[in-house]
């Protein structure tokens, strides 16, 4: 999908000095380019292969959901501090640039038995290793990674024991 590697635009030094920010909003600003992807994410073995969708804060929800409908599963969130009610687990992690924490309500963990997690890029593996390991915690079963994007060099994906898949490696 060259045109969808065109929409990916690289801010360097963003958010801090050393990082090259890859901002995937151009994709939904395409929407014929962003249609393309959707069918093909959705229609992905791994979104198969699972009961359920969990996306990431804030872009993983962008494509999440779109996925959720067009494949017809139902989806739920990991958000940041502080923006989910009611019984929550936690989780810390380490970005690329920064640290963070993940919260997921504990109600919505534990309707469905298997999940594929979904974000817009994959970089060190930290954000979504947070929310296998909440999964895992909870006996529930993580059965795939899906990212738009996959920064090669940071070699993410060799620290999950799960199917990983990415659109565009960079
Ligand atoms: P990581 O936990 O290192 O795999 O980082 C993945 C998360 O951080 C995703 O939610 C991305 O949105 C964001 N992220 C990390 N590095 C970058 C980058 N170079 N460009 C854009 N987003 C990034």
């Amino acid at each position: 999908m060259k045109k969808l590697e065109n929409l990916i635009k690289t801010y360097y030094g963003f958010p801090k000095k050393g990082i090259a920010f890859k901002d995937v909003l151009g994709i939904i600003q395409n929407s014929e380019v962003f249609r393309e992807l959707i069918i093909k994410m959705s229609s992905h073995q791994i979104i198969r292969n699972s009961e359920a969708i969990i996306s990431i804060e804030a872009r993983g929800f962008i494509f999440g959901s779109a996925i959720a409908f067009q494949a017809m599963k139902p989806m739920i969130v990991a958000r940041k501090p502080g923006k989910l009610p009611g019984e929550l687990i936690e989780g810390n992690y380490n970005l690329e640039y920064g640290k963070n924490s993940l919260n997921i309500q504990k109600e919505a963990l534990k309707k469905f038995s298997s999940y594929v997690i979904v974000d817009d890029l994959l970089a060190t593996g930290g954000t979504a290793d947070c929310v296998a390991k909440l999964i895992r915690e909870n006996n529930r079963y993580t059965s795939g990674l899906l990212t738009v994007v996959e920064l090669l060099e940071l070699k993410g994906r060799y620290r999950f024991d799960f199917p990983v898949e990415s659109i565009v490696k960079i």
